[in-house]
């Protein structure tokens, strides 16, 4: 179908606007305004709305994302050969707490149906996951759940599903470095994601530095499912910790031999787990992350505006979000200070600023890094262009508490989850604070999904929800042709996040089976 001409101008001050058109626009195309392209520009690229001299500011979401290199007329191509990128914001004399979050009155009534944990919180799927101090274990851990599923699982029908929390850290690290800290609680705070209702159990070598009581201090596991079904589970390794199979304990002879005391210690697990019951809580229980990967400069535009609008009424329920990806709000680092609650939250803010501005500087980079070839090919010419559209996920609320790498969540509200960008790190230290769900824009498309919860896929794109359509759970691409509204996208989200956390309804990557390896994060030496 032949469209015509359409570009999306997001702020009355911004001198540059994106191409709608699938496919792009070519040379000569006149648009309603009688603005006619020089050249041709590709969809989702910026076009100059006014004639720009060299060195003029290049305005988007009314912010300066680069200068002119060069004279550019109106009409032009704007891309990232032609502007240059301005500094980051100091992290001195920022606005602290000054912008008052607009009034939003509370939102009532909405519930979902999960599984409520001794400790108060509330899972949305109801999954034995079986926890690995050291990669050494990984494939004889991932054998025995390959066995789990097969001969157990069919026994306990309440159970959602047995994932292996693989990873590949816990040995060959400087273990004592300061920032240990961050791989170290990783592990530790996603064996105690809400989904897996605080079953804990773990697999060790014996050798590895991360040794089980390191992993699990005393106290760490909630006494509900501290060691109980001792005499149920036999012969296995057992622990004031928790329930631990080291594979090298002497009474093991033979591979087959470390296979049963993993199948036998994750039967009492089941079984506990096989009781849970969803239950009906309000939406306040909810614990959702936000995310944007392979994004284009429609996620800006469309998905990511629709997420931050559902964004505000999740914590107009009540319910706790978390933004993360610092080098995605690096840039607009003055908008999160202003929206901060109060001067801590700002404080805190910026220390986990300067915190990756440092850990950035150390390995010879900075927040520029961040843009990848696909940004660039969907129209993003930087990082400046690509935090001010990835920000808009947190919506409009205050910013009410901060975490470092890796924390586990203990308020409501809307959450600053300092995190990397990189997808699979983001989504794995999000599950490691504690979300139940997982909200996940992207513009040029990724089967991105996590085992430890679901994660809804919205498209910046029609075309590619088309082309992805079942591979993408919400198509926000309609906002950009005006066939629907941010408003409408992001209440179909909020419906669809209370029927996934129910189990109502499957996430399109659940229901293909796919999700990608947790990757820690760890800023601190390798020996
Ligand atoms: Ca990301």
């Amino acid at each position: 179908m032949e469209q015509t001409p359409l570009y999306i101008r997001v702020h009355p001050n911004d001198n540059v606007a994106i191409v709608v058109n699938d496919g792009g626009l070519g040379e000569g195309a006149v648009f309603a305004d009688g603005l006619r392209l020089r050249e041709r520009v590709p969809q989702g690229h910026k076009v100059a709305l006014a004639d720009l001299a060299e060195g003029d500011e290049v305005v988007r979401y009314n912010v300066v994302i680069g200068y002119a290199l060069k004279p550019l007329p109106k009409g032009s191509w704007i891309n990232e050969h032609v502007i240059r990128m301005p500094s980051p914001p100091g992290l001195e004399d920022l606005p602290i707490a000054t912008t008052r979050a607009p009034e939003m009155a509370p939102l009532e009534g909405y519930t979902f149906e999960g599984y409520r944990n001794s400790d108060g919180s509330v899972g949305t799927r109801n999954i034995l996951a079986i926890t690995t101090t050291v990669q050494c274990v990984a494939d004889v851990v991932q054998h025995a759940v390959t066995r789990i599923k097969a001969e157990l699982l069919p026994k306990y029908p309440n159970v959602d599903d047995v994932v292996s929390l693989g990873h590949t850290y816990g040995c060959g690290v400087a273990i004592d470095a300061p920032d240990a800290m961050v791989p170290i609680r990783t592990v530790r705070n996603i064996a105690l994601n809400p989904n897996f209702g605080g079953e804990v159990m773990m697999v060790s070598l014996g050798c590895e530095k991360l040794q089980p009581e390191r992993l699990m201090p005393p106290g760490t596991i909630p006494i509900a499912a501290a060691v109980d079904d001792v005499a149920d589970i036999g012969d296995v390794a057992l622990d004031q910790n928790g329930d631990v199979v080291v594979l090298q304990d002497e009474s093991h002879v033979g591979f087959q031999s470390m296979i049963t005391s993993i199948m036998k210690m994750a039967e009492g697990h089941l079984k506990r787990l096989n009781n849970r019951r969803r239950e009906t809580c309000p939406a306040s229980d909810l614990v959702i992350g936000v995310q944007c990967g392979g994004s284009d400069a429609f996620s800006g535009l469309t998905a990511n505006p629709a997420v931050g609008f559902a964004t505000d009424l999740l914590v107009r329920a009540g319910a706790t979000v978390m933004f993360s990806e610092v080098t995605e709000v690096r840039d607009g680092v003055d908008q999160l200070t202003a929206r901060a609650a109060n001067a801590d939250v700002a404080q805190a803010i910026i220390r986990e600023m300067q915190w990756y501005d440092d850990y950035l500087k150390r390995g010879g980079a900075d927040r520029s890094a961040n843009t990848t070839p696909g940004n660039k090919k969907g129209g993003l010419s930087n990082i400046v262009e690509k935090a001010m559209g990835s920000i808009i996920k947190s919506g409009n609320s205050a910013i009410s508490g901060v975490l470092s790498p890796g924390e586990k969540v203990n308020q409501k509200g809307l959450i600053y989850a300092a995190t990397p960008a990189s997808d699979f790190i983001c989504g794995t230290l999000q599950v490691a604070s504690g979300i139940t769900l997982h909200v996940f824009t992207t513009g040029r498309g990724t089967p991105y999904s996590l085992a430890e919860v679901p994660v809804i896929k919205v498209a910046t794109r029609s075309d590619l929800a088309r082309r992805w359509h079942d591979l993408m759970d919400i198509n926000a691409g309609t906002i950009a042709t005006g066939q629907s509204s941010i408003e409408e996208v992001g209440w179909e989200l909020f419906r669809l996040m209370l029927e996934v956390a129910s189990g109502r309804q499957q996430t399109c990557a659940e229901k293909l089976g796919l999700h990608n390896a947790l990757t820690l994060f760890n800023p601190a030496p390798v020996t």
